[in-house]
């Protein structure tokens, strides 16, 4: 990882920098760029816009690394109270979760008990939604020391059939491993490159290993063993040479464009939104809403500087 992601996971991490930030950011309209809404209404609203042009998308209530209890129960109350409404929208979508703003960081207890409360929503509402609609639970992935513990969670609601899914990053070096448990169990993966830091010891450091390494744990999520076995692939990038990679290869493959899908960040990349919608491909948006966005949208400037423009550019058209 490179300097200049490091000094924006740092920027996004600073207490003192976010405090001055948000609250220019929210009379600029600086944090609309990657936000789908500030709270549960708009973004079903959000949602519906999105559904009219074909794209589906993950909720995402912003929060992460939550270490005040207060703003867990907060992310638990806002979580239930949007998902009646985006199933009563008849919308098929996916509720990410990061387990770091369910409780992770206070107490395992906490985490399971709040994970569970959502799960049951989702496997209720699931039980009544007709065939075009759909909800999942997407499981985030974030630091590796996290990464036993967010697979035992995984592997405990997939066993109690709850619809869910799971995130995992090509950046590590024991994905690959992973990937193959998944795909033995028929799951649903969603594959990103990583947006965190973690040591050389445990992942590649470098762009192209990292995307050498994405494109061969593609292979595994668009090979015969995984479309026997009933896996899911979502593929989770902006990175158009590889996204185009992975479309020849699954229609090579034989995989019906209905059987995986690409998944982008709301307000990042359009133009590789649009032409992938064109081409008939599945298209999620990882839609985020709330008003903590500050570390979420700095993350993204560190992704690629192009988006330190797309964030100055929507304040100052305000
Ligand atoms: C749906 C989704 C969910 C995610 N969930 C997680 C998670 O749970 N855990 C985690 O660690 N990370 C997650 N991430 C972040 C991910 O790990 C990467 O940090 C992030 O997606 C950047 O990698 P990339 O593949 O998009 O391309 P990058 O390697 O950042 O960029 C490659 C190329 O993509 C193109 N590109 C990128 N951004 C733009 C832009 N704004 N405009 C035009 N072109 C652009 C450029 O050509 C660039 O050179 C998620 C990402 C997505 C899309």
């Amino acid at each position: 990882m490179g300097f200049w992601q490091k000094s924006m996971i740092a920027v996004a991490c600073s207490k003192p920098l976010r405090a001055m930030g948000e609250a220019a950011g929210r009379k600029t309209g600086l944090s609309d760029q990657f936000v789908s809404a500030g709270d549960a209404d708009g973004h079903v609203a959000r949602a519906l816009a999105l559904q009219a042009r074909g794209i589906r998308i993950s909720s995402f209530y912003l929060g992460e690394y939550v270490e005040d209890i207060g703003q867990v129960r907060e992310t638990v109350d806002q979580l239930t109270k949007v998902m009646p409404g985006l199933h009563q929208a008849g919308l098929d979508v996916h509720v990410s979760i990061d387990p770091s703003q369910l409780g992770y960081m206070q107490d395992p207890a906490i985490l399971a008990e709040n994970v569970d409360l959502i799960a049951a929503q989702i496997k209720e509402i699931a039980e009544q939604a007709d065939s075009a609609q759909t909800i999942r639970l997407m499981i985030d992935m974030e630091d590796f020391d996290m990464v036993d513990d967010t697979l035992a969670l995984h592997h405990r609601l997939c066993d109690a059939d709850v619809p869910v899914a799971q995130t995992l990053q090509a950046r590590l070096h024991r994905t690959e491993a992973d990937l193959g448990d998944m795909i033995a169990r028929g799951a649903m993966v969603r594959l990103v490159k990583g947006a965190m830091a973690p040591p050389a010891s445990v992942a590649f450091t470098n762009r192209d290993q990292i995307d050498r390494n994405y494109m061969k744990l593609a292979g595994m999520m668009l090979s015969d063993t995984a479309q026997q076995s009933g896996f899911f692939p979502v593929f989770g990038s902006h990175h158009r040479e590889l996204v185009m990679s992975i479309a020849k290869l699954a229609d090579q493959n034989g995989w019906s464009r209905d059987g995986f899908e690409f998944e982008m960040l709301y307000g990042v990349n359009q133009p590789l939104q649009r032409e992938l919608l064109e081409a008939g491909y599945r298209l999620r948006l990882y839609a985020p809403f709330g008003q903590d966005w500050w570390a979420y949208a700095w993350r993204r400037v560190g992704e690629n500087p192009r988006n330190l423009g797309l964030l100055m550019k929507s304040g100052f058209n305000r």
